[in-house]
């Protein structure tokens, strides 16, 4: 390949980094000025230029400009600095970089399947440039975030969530397929928009719908095998259950609103219980909001606490209640659930609003996954306080405006009481001269080390047991020095270090359970998955 194509080929480009000798043999002469700098060096001068910007999209849009360049240097800033350039690759930055989608793209990024592409699926995998894909996240657009119906640019969040599974987990970014399926949207304003790039229909359901994902699964098997693990990201909940039902016991399919989100809370909740003693199965649950994220928490404790006891699920359930925008899930409802809510549908006669229910059930833990903020009321977390010695108060709506409180609400209407966690970061908070950290319930915590863990096993299912796995490792990660703190998830700063932790409990009892199929199993899994990781240190070339 001529020097020219070769600073043009953002995974073997370097810049400036090209050494003298590399600048011979590959054609490279005159080509670059003549400074020859360190990896570092690039990397020092360019975090400088991101942290000059001052709005976010401007942070993301330099990111995604680096990766298009060159994309060691990318991954390089992105895990050497992955506290500070988290919130702009990802969430909340993905957010606002979906919605103006459309315009802050040059270039196209990942795969675009519409209903145009029906029937012809195999031939558009087939175009792209990469054949040993092993993770694909697919979105269709219809739940990005809390922002709601973005379609077809919902094409950021896949493609986020792979530069988080190359620099948080160490997956290869040539093994990685960001895809956005176009099924069409019922955003009025991208309908009526003359700029927007999807198709311009209302969303396709029911059978149409099924199929098309259905023929996408067959080819993606068909082209990539058994082991390529399928991400489904940020469908709406009436389709996201059906998919991973439909789907988890023939391919090997993950869903991170349901299952991820579920793993990380069960993690927090866990690295709790060590400085509040007792175990899970003492604790009474109630969840605001019952859909992907709540009912999707609630299954994996009931599972858990299942394991424990040896009771059964059915009766381990018994002791999580659900409220959604009807009031507590109770089985006197009189209109019919969604099959998700059935299973929390207790006997109980119906409770119409929070507090209420909080008053009535005294849970240890409540959870808010409901995406409305502010529910957690003075009144909601004094009632907590009032039967709880430590509370414990997850708010977990995203983005930080729907949080069901703050943190310094939480501490201060528990009189530095509550144990808090949140799905946005919030700062540390002083209250009567403590310092109390609440800890981040953050995805990126478990999806990058379970989905390595299923690579390096040749995992061919997922199973929920990996979840729990994943779970318990990313508690273990947590020391007392951080419980000192008030924290109940690790920091971030060491994710690597957690992701191969996680990646190799995963991976261990992907071979107890018979799915994996990279044999023999190696002896030390957590050696193992440090030296597959993916480095994005520059290479030589001879
Ligand atoms: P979802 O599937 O749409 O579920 C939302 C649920 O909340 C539904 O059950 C809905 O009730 C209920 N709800 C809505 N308004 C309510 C109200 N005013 N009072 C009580 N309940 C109400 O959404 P999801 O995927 O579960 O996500 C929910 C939230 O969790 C989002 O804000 C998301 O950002 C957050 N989340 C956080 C994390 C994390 O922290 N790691 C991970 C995933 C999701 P109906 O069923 O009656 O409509
Ligand atoms: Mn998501």
């Amino acid at each position: 390949a001529s020097g020219y194509s070769l600073l043009r080929d953002p995974h073997h480009n370097k810049g400036l980094a090209f050494t003298e000798r590399e600048r011979d043999s590959h054609y490279l002469r005159g080509l670059l000025p003549p400074a020859v700098v360190t990896q570092e060096l690039q990397e020092k001068k360019l975090m400088e230029n991101i942290r000059e910007y001052q709005l976010p999209i401007h942070k993301y849009m330099a990111m995604m400009g680096l990766e298009e360049r060159n994309e060691r240097l990318f991954y390089k800033l992105l895990i050497d600095n992955v506290e500070e350039l988290l919130p702009v690759v990802y969430t909340p930055t993905v957010g606002e970089a979906c919605q103006k989608y459309g315009s802050i793209f040059r270039r196209p990024q990942g795969l675009y399947i519409s209903l145009k592409e029906k029937g012809k699926i195999l031939e558009v995998l087939k175009n792209w440039p990469e054949r040993a894909i092993q993770v694909i996240v697919v979105t269709d657009g219809e739940r990005i975030l809390g922002l709601g119906d973005l379609g077809c640019q919902g094409m950021g969040i896949p493609v986020g969530k792979l530069a988080l599974y190359t620099a948080l987990g160490g997956v290869r970014p040539s093994a990685c397929l960001p895809i956005t399926i176009d099924v069409g949207t019922n955003n009025q304003q991208l309908l009526d928009d003359e700029f927007y790039i999807g198709l311009k229909q209302r969303r396709a359901t029911g059978e149409e719908y099924y199929e098309l994902l259905e023929e996408f699964m067959s080819a993606v098997k068909h082209c990539y095998g058994e082991k390529v693990l399928v991400q489904f990201e940020d469908f709406a909940n009436h389709n996201a259950f059906e998919l991973l039902s439909k789907y988890r016991n023939t391919h090997l399919v993950f869903n991170d609103d349901i299952q991820g989100t579920a793993s990380v809370v069960l993690s927090g909740l866990i690295a709790s219980l060590k400085p509040l003693g007792g175990t899970l199965g003492d604790h009474t649950f109630l969840f605001l909001g019952a859909g992907e994220a709540g009912t999707g928490i609630a299954e994996l404790i009931a599972l858990e606490i299942s394991k424990q006891t040896k009771a059964p699920v059915e009766e381990t359930r018994k002791k999580i209640w659900l409220v959604d925008s009807k009031g507590l899930v109770v089985s006197s409802r009189k209109e019919k659930l969604q099959h998700f809510k059935q299973p929390w549908a207790h006997e109980k006669e119906p409770i119409g609003n929070l507090l209420d229910a909080v008053k009535d059930i005294k849970p240890t833990v409540l959870i808010g996954t409901s995406g409305v903020g502010r529910q957690f009321t003075k009144e909601v977390v004094e009632a907590m306080a009032s039967f709880n010695e430590k509370p414990l108060i997850m708010a977990l709506s995203n983005p930080t405006s729907q949080a069901e409180c703050t943190a310094e609400e939480a501490y201060t209407w528990s009189e530095g009481r509550a144990i808090f966690s949140s799905g946005s970061p919030f700062d540390p908070v002083e209250y009567n001269g403590k310092v109390f950290v609440p800890g981040q319930a953050n995805n990126c915590y478990i999806f990058p080390g379970l989905g390595f863990g299923l690579l390096i096993s040749g995992a061919i299912r997922v199973h929920d047991d990996m979840l729990l796995a994943a779970s318990e490792a990313l508690a273990n990660q947590v020391t007392d020095e951080h419980y000192a703190k008030g924290l109940i998830y690790p920091p971030f700063s060491d994710i690597r270090k957690i992701s191969a932790n996680i990646a190799a409990k995963v991976a261990a009892k992907a071979y107890e359970l018979g799915v994996a199929t990279r044999l023999p199993r190696p002896e030390n899994l957590v050696e193992y998955a440090e030296r597959c990781m993916y480095s994005p240190i520059y290479r030589t070339y001879r």
